[in-house]
């Protein structure tokens, strides 16, 4: 077999039938994410990103699957909880041999469940970093974790947090805390962009537990 022909005659069919420019794939190219030269119409259903991914070596999931889902339109993944488990290593994306990302792809289809509230309960756990950034002007680890990290830790995760102003003047290094002034630009920033808004409606998922 010509498996060359195939893959030309696969990439063909994707980029010459026109498929309905609202389907997902169109959906996701259109999205302010999504690279200008992100190669999804081009993917030949390989399964490189599959064999390379460990998301798919340890879980139910398919990188390559999740792919094929999104080309034959089946909008049903939004809701699926299965594109929760990338860990963003971007492995996929070094590998794909026609510039395709499943990484990239995934992150869009997760702002989409966002969107559609299905995917607030997937993050409203995170909503500590966002609170850091809105109350610090920058993501540091939020108090929560703290216990955590002592346990993993142990003696060097207390002996940093307490000696970390002293670390950092023998570094040479500034206060870690922005000026007040970069404070209010980040804040006004993240006002403008609607990032207080989106913290908000994720945030009133947990409030309906
Ligand atoms: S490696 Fe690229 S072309 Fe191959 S299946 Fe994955 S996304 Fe498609
Ligand atoms: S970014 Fe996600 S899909 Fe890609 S290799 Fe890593 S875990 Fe797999």
């Amino acid at each position: 077999m010509d498996y060359g022909c195939v893959i030309l005659k696969k990439l063909g069919r994707r980029e010459m039938t026109n498929e309905s420019e609202d389907d997902l794939a169109h959906k996701i190219l259109k999205d302010i994410k999504a690279p200008s030269d992100l190669g999804l119409l081009r993917c030949v259903q390989c399964g490189l990103c599959t064999s390379m991914c460990p998301a798919s070596r340890h879980s139910e999931y398919d990188a390559r699957e999740i792919i094929k889902r999104v080309l034959d339109n089946d909008e049903s993944i939004i809701e699926d909880e299965i594109i929760w488990n990338c860990f963003y290593c971007y492995t996929c994306h070094s590998v794909c041999p026609v510039g395709n990302s499943v990484c990239e792809v995934n992150q869009i289809l997760r702002q989409m469940a966002i969107d559609k509230d299905v995917g607030k309960k997937q993050i409203e756990s995170f909503m500590s970093f966002a609170d850091s950034f809105l109350e610090e002007g920058l993501g540091i680890i939020p108090k929560e974790y703290h216990g955590q990290l002592k346990i993993d830790y142990g003696k060097h995760w207390e002996n940093l947090q307490e000696n970390l102003q002293e670390v950092r003047e023998e570094l040479g290094l500034d206060s870690m805390f922005l000026l007040p002034e970069a404070k209010e630009s980040v804040d006004k920033t993240l006002d403008a962009i609607g990032f207080k808004k989106r913290v908000d409606s994720i945030k009133e998922v947990r409030n309906r537990k």
